[in-house]
């Protein structure tokens, strides 16, 4: 809001200076009418939405402070400035008890005019700034509300008819049948998209705000080693498929963490998951745990295509993907594979409820490396790295 988008009307029963001001306000790049008398001001302000309305005391017809009630029990947001000579000083101060902002004395200062009308503006476009922060915060929420309604409806829509579908494949295969080389194909096809389909209706309902709640429980004491050992021997096909080497490498002893099991193979798996989409053929990715004194560190590293310093903090917000969706390959294990911009705003939130952070350091076509940092449980968890397992 500039000071062209300031509306002030000026209300003086004498022309010369109701003039003078209206030239000086307009000399200051404001918008400007003008009135003769309290009546016409009343008519001035049902006519057009005035920010200030600049008036004088006594007029005839409707004096000032009956001005003041009128348009404070009408348009109780407009500012009322009154002028006001030393003799009426006393009904500036009333024009003050009624709602008045402000006064100028006269004779009057332009110096002075133009610092009050300055300060009633500053405090006019503040208003209107957190007016609008606030029409936009409720937008945010009512979008967000759509989304997960969206989220939630899709997904229940989605499934049953998937349910169906993979129900049906099953029985297929576990009919005898003489099919040929070319349907069996075919079939295959079928069942890997829809695999793929429900994969992602789980991905899309994890987000959705139950299942959100259900992901950030801060649970008991989880041993991240062993949680790892699984998840390599989960995942190692996949990285192997690719021909990516692929290591994991942590204590031979427990390490304990706070969480839930269900909510750390989570994140581990959303991590590993980026790391074999975002690395070439042919790379590598390394899952290390290590401990210090007071936390436990998991590094998930690759040597992928990395992530602009400027889209760091970006990637952790809902939906958001730093390459162009159209661009994804269907599966989620391929290069480049397919994704929803959802997990790693999942992992920030399950680091978050654990009093842990998260640390990205990545660079374009070199690797990204992803560190959490999680409070540890035990000491006597503590080893020097040991197990090194690879694909
Ligand atoms: P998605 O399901 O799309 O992978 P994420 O929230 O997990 O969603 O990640 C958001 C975006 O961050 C990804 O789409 C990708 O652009 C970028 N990103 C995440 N991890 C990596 C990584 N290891 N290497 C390069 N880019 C990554």
């Amino acid at each position: 809001m500039d000071n062209k988008d300031i509306k002030i009307l000026v209300v003086d029963d004498e022309e010369i200076i109701r003039r003078l001001f209206t030239d000086a306000l307009k000399g200051w790049g404001y918008q400007v009418d003008m009135a003769s008398d309290g009546k016409e001001a009343i008519e001035c302000c049902a006519r057009s939405d005035y920010h200030i309305v600049l008036t004088d005391l006594n007029m005839p017809n409707l004096d000032g402070i009956s001005l003041i009630n009128r348009i404070k029990s009408r348009w109780p947001l407009m500012e009322i400035i009154v002028i006001t000579g030393y003799g009426t000083i006393e009904t500036a101060i009333d024009a003050m008890k009624l709602g008045a902002i402000d006064f100028i004395l006269k004779p009057v200062n332009f110096d002075h005019v133009r610092f009050i009308i300055k300060k009633c503006a500053q405090k006019i476009k503040a208003n209107n700034e957190n007016q609008e922060l606030r029409e936009m915060n409720t937008q945010l929420r009512e979008l967000n509300e759509m989304k997960d309604k969206f989220l939630s409806i899709t997904n229940h829509e989605i499934r049953t008819p998937l349910t169906i579908i993979r129900g049906y494949l099953e029985i297929l295969d576990t009919v005898a049948m003489e099919i040929d080389e070319e349907s069996q194909e075919i079939l295959d096809i079928i069942k890997r998209t829809t695999l793929e389909l429900s994969e992602t209706v789980d991905r899309m309902h994890t987000l959705s705000k139950i299942d959100h709640l259900k992901w950030t429980e801060i649970g008991s004491a989880v041993d991240i080693c062993k949680l790892v050992k699984e998840i390599y021997s989960e995942m190692e096909r996949l990285f192997h498929h690719r021909a990516i080497e692929f290591y994991a490498e942590h204590p031979d002893k427990p390490l304990l963490v706070r969480g839930t099991k269900d909510g750390l193979r989570l994140l581990l798996r959303e991590l590993l998951q980026n790391a074999l989409k975002f690395t070439p053929d042919n790379g590598k990715v390394t899952v290390k745990v290590i401990s210090d004194l007071r936390e436990v560190i998991i590094e998930v590293k690759d040597t992928g295509i990395g992530i602009a310093y400027e889209k760091q903090d970006l990637i952790f917000t809902d939906f958001y993907e730093v390459q162009d969706s159209i661009n994804h390959k269907s599966s989620q294990a391929e290069f480049m594979g397919g994704g929803m911009g959802i997990g790693l705003t999942l992992v920030k939130d399950i680091v978050i409820t654990l009093r842990g952070r998260i640390i990205v350091d990545s660079e374009p076509n070199v690797g990204s490396t992803f560190k959490i940092y999680l409070p540890k449980l035990a000491k006597k968890a503590e080893a020097p790295v040991d197990a090194v397992i690879h694909s």
